[in-house]
C-alpha cells in the first residue's frame, strides 16, 4: 500500500501547532483566574515564585505516579490503563517527526519493541480504560453522582474510545495489504488480514486515508482540548499536588490583624475572591469523584455538608468568573460549614490533593469573625474561652480537681525537663482526668524529670477551629510569653489537639520549643527501658487514631507498639490514616448537629464489632466522644487513654 504523502503530515503539524497554542491558551486562563485568589504560603503566586513552592515528593507521588488511586483498586488499575497507554502513545507519536530528518523509528528493537508492540499494547490499554470509566458513569456509585455528576468525563471516554478505534482500523487497513508485517502490531495485524480477503485495494487504501485524516484530527483535537474540558484534570491535578504543603493535613494560614485604620476588616472568606490562590486551583482541579464524600464523617451521618458539593460548587462559581459573588457564602449554607469536625479524611483520600477543609475553614472563618454568626452551642463555648480561657461551659471540676491526693510537681524554670501540659478537656472533664492521674504515675515510675504549670490552660485551639482565629492568637501569644519566661524546652501533651496547635501552629508566632504527644514518650520510655510493663496475653485492645496525630501528623505507630507490649492489638478496618473520626473535631465536641447519626456511635460499633476487650485511644477528645457512645452498649468501662492502660500495666510497686 502507497504511504501517506508527505505534504499530510505537514498539514497535520501545522495544526498540532495550533492545539499546542489553543493548550496554553487554556491554561492561561487557568493562571489568571487562580492567580486572582489572595496570597499562599506567604507569597502571591508568580511565574517565578511557584516554583520555588513546589514539592516535588508530592508532585512525583501524588500527581505523576497517582498514588492515592490505590486505595480503590479496580479505578487505581483502569486510570493506570489510562495513564500508561496515553504516556506510550504521546511518546510513541511525538517522535515519529523524527524519521522526517532521517531517524528511522520503526527499525531496530525500538521501532519493534516500542513502536509496534508497545503502542499496540497502549492502544488496548487506553481503550480498556477508558470503558471503564465510561461504563462507571453510566452506572455511578452514589459517590460519583451525589449533588451533580460532573459534565464532560462522559463525552471524553466516547472520545477516546472513539480515537483508539479510529487507530486501530487505519493500522488494519494499511497492515493487511503489507506482504509481510513484522508481528509486533498482532491487533492490526490481525483484523487486517480479516479484511485482506474482503476488501479490495483500492477501497482499503481510500479507506486508510481517511481514518488516517480522522485518527490524526482526533489526536490533534484532544491536545487542544484538554484545558476546556473534564480532562483539564491531567494538568491541573499534577499542579495542584506540586503545589500541596508538605506536612500532612490541615494548614490553615495566619491571619494578618494588623489593618490600618482605613482597612475594611474581612477575614475568612464569603466570596471566591477571599480564598487562596491554593483553594482556587483546588476547585479548579477537582474532579468531582466524591471520594471525600464517601469518607467524610458529617455526610456519612447524615449531616449538611458534603465536601465534594462544597468543591463542585466552588468549581462552578470559578469557571462562571463569579470571584466576587458573595452569594456563595449562603450558597453553601452556614450549617454545612459548621459540621466539618476538621478530619481530614477528605484531604487525606484526594486524589488531586485537594484540601477540602481548609476552604471550609476560610468560610467559617467569615461567619464567626464577620457574621458573629455560628450554631449556639458552639456561640456558648467561644464566649466561654473569651470570658474564662477554656470552653467548657457549666463544668463543675476545677483546675485543682485532677491532682487532689496526688503530689504533682510545678515546673521550675532551668530545672525541670518537660512542661506535663493539661490542657482544658483534662483539667475539666472528670473522665480525662484519669489521664493526667495516669501519665503522673508513669512519669513518676519511669523518674521523667516533669513538672506542671500551677494553672489551668487551653491552647486556644477550640476557638481556631471553630473560626476564631483572633482568640486563638491572643490565647497562644500568652501561653508563648509565659513558656518563653519559663525557659520552657520540651512539653509533653495529652490532647492531640493541643499537640497539633503547639507543633504547627505556635511555632509561626514565636514559640520555640519541643512538644511530644505522651503516645510518643511512653513508646520511647518503653524502647530506652525506663518503663516496663507486664503483659496481659489475654487481653485484646482495638486502637482508635485521633484524626489530629494519624492524619494531620502521621503519627500511628507509636500508640500501636506500646499497646502490643500490654495486650493483643487488634484492628478495626478502618485504622491509621484512614481513621474514622470520633466526631468532636472543629469544635463539634460542643455542637454536633441535632437529629443526626452521631460520628462516635458510628465508630464505637466498629471498634465493638471487633470483638476487643478495650477500645484504648491517645485523645481526650476521642476517649470523651467514644465512652458516650460506649454507654449505650452496656455499663461495663470500654474505653481508655494509652495512658491508662500503661500505667495499669505497671509492675506492682512501680507506680507511685
Ligand atoms: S475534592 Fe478531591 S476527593 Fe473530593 S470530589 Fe474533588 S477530586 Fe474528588
Ligand atoms: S475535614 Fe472531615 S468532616 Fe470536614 S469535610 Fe473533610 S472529611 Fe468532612
Amino acid at each position: 500500500m502507497q504511504s501517506i504523502p508527505v505534504i499530510n503530515y505537514v498539514v497535520l503539524a501545522v495544526l498540532l501547532v495550533g492545539a499546542l497554542a489553543c493548550l496554553v491558551f487554556g491554561l492561561r486562563t487557568h493562571w489568571h483566574k487562580i492567580r486572582q485568589g489572595k496570597a499562599f504560603f506567604g507569597s502571591p503566586l508568580t511565574r517565578k515564585s511557584v516554583l520555588g513552592k513546589v514539592n516535588l515528593r508530592a508532585f512525583v507521588s501524588l500527581g505523576l505516579l497517582t498514588s492515592r488511586l490505590k486505595k480503590k483498586p479496580v479505578a487505581g488499575a483502569a486510570h493506570g490503563l489510562l495513564f500508561f497507554g496515553s504516556l506510550v502513545l504521546i511518546v510513541g507519536h511525538g517522535v515519529l517527526p523524527l524519521s522526517w530528518v532521517g531517524v528511522s523509528v520503526y527499525d531496530g528493537w525500538f521501532g519493534y519493541w516500542f513502536m509496534e508492540l508497545g503502542r499496540e499494547i497502549a492502544g488496548i490499554a487506553l481503550f480498556l480504560g477508558a470503558l471503564f470509566f465510561l461504563l462507571r458513569r453510566v452506572v455511578p456509585p452514589e459517590r460519583l453522582s451525589a449533588y451533580k455528576a460532573r459534565s464532560g468525563f462522559k463525552r471524553m471516554e466516547v472520545f477516546l474510545l472513539a480515537l483508539v478505534v479510529t487507530g486501530f482500523a487505519a493500522e488494519s487497513l494499511r497492515l493487511g495489504f503489507e506482504p509481510e508485517p513484522s508481528g509486533g502490531e498482532f491487533m492490526g495485524g490481525a483484523l487486517g488480514a480479516l479484511l485482506a480477503g474482503t476488501l479490495g485495494t483500492d477501497t482499503a487504501y481510500t479507506g486508510f486515508h481517511l481514518l488516517w485524516w480522522l485518527h490524526g484530527l482526533m489526536g490533534v483535537a484532544f491536545i487542544g482540548l484538554i484545558p476546556f474540558t473534564a480532562l483539564s484534570h491531567m494538568l491541573l491535578g499534577p499542579a495542584n499536588s506540586a503545589l500541596t504543603s508538605s506536612r500532612p493535613g490541615m494548614n490553615l494560614p495566619p491571619i494578618d490583624f494588623d489593618l490600618d485604620d482605613a482597612e475594611e476588616p474581612a477575614f475568612g472568606a464569603a466570596r471566591l475572591a477571599d480564598l487562596s490562590q491554593k483553594n482556587l486551583l483546588d476547585a479548579s482541579a477537582c474532579l468531582w469523584c466524591g471520594r471525600c464524600h464517601e469518607v467524610c464523617p458529617a455526610t456519612q451521618t447524615g449531616k449538611d455538608l458534603s465536601p465534594k458539593k462544597v468543591m463542585a460548587i466552588c468549581a462552578e462559581y470559578l469557571e462562571e468568573g463569579k470571584l466576587d459573588d458573595a452569594s456563595l457564602i449562603d450558597v453553601l449554607g452556614r450549617d454545612a460549614m459548621f459540621n466539618c469536625t476538621t478530619c481530614a479524611a477528605c484531604v487525606e483520600v484526594c486524589p488531586v490533593s485537594n484540601n477540602p477543609a481548609e476552604t471550609i475553614l476560610e468560610f467559617r472563618r467569615h461567619f464567626v469573625m464577620d457574621r458573629s454568626d455560628m450554631p449556639d452551642t458552639m456561640a456558648a463555648a467561644n464566649r466561654n474561652l473569651e470570658s474564662r480561657e477554656h470552653p467548657f461551659v457549666g463544668t463543675g471540676a476545677s483546675p485543682e480537681d485532677w491532682r487532689a491526693g496526688l503530689d504533682v510537681p510545678f515546673f521550675e524554670a532551668g530545672k525541670t525537663e518537660y512542661l506535663l501540659w493539661i490542657g482544658c478537656s483534662v483539667t475539666y472533664e472528670e473522665r480525662a482526668q484519669e489521664i493526667a492521674r495516669a501519665m503522673v504515675r508513669i512519669l513518676d515510675a519511669a523518674g521523667v524529670s516533669y513538672g506542671i504549670l500551677e494553672e489551668a490552660r487551653c491552647t486556644g485551639d477550640p476557638a481556631k477551629v471553630m473560626g476564631n482565629e483572633m482568640q486563638f492568637v491572643e490565647m497562644a501569644e500568652a501561653n508563648i510569653e509565659d513558656f518563653q519566661s519559663m525557659r520552657v524546652q520540651k512539653v509533653i501533651t495529652m490532647c492531640a489537639h493541643c499537640f497539633n496547635s503547639f507543633d504547627r501552629y505556635y511555632p509561626e508566632l514565636g514559640a520555640d520549643w519541643q512538644t511530644i504527644p505522651h503516645s510518643v514518650l511512653l513508646d520511647q520510655l518503653m524502647r530506652d527501658g525506663r518503663l516496663t510493663v507486664e503483659r496481659k496475653t489475654d487481653q485484646t485492645i482495638t486502637f482508635h487514631d485521633p484524626c489530629y496525630l494519624a492524619r494531620h501528623n502521621d503519627i500511628v505507630d507509636e500508640a500501636r507498639s506500646v499497646l502490643s507490649s500490654i495486650g493483643q492489638l487488634i484492628e478495626m478496618p478502618r485504622n491509621k490514616k484512614e481513621s474514622f473520626c470520633c466526631g468532636a473535631g472543629g469544635g463539634n465536641y460542643w455542637g454536633e448537629q441535632a437529629g443526626t447519626e452521631r460520628v462516635a456511635d458510628v465508630r464505637m460499633c466498629e471498634a465493638l464489632e471487633t470483638g476487643a476487650d478495650k477500645v484504648a485511644t491517645s485523645c481526650p477528645f476521642c476517649l470523651l466522644m467514644l465512652t458516650s457512645s460506649a454507654s449505650k452498649h452496656g455499663p461495663d468501662r470500654k474505653v481508655f487513654d494509652i495512658a491508662e492502660l500503661v500505667a495499669e500495666s505497671l509492675p506492682e510497686g512501680e507506680d507511685a
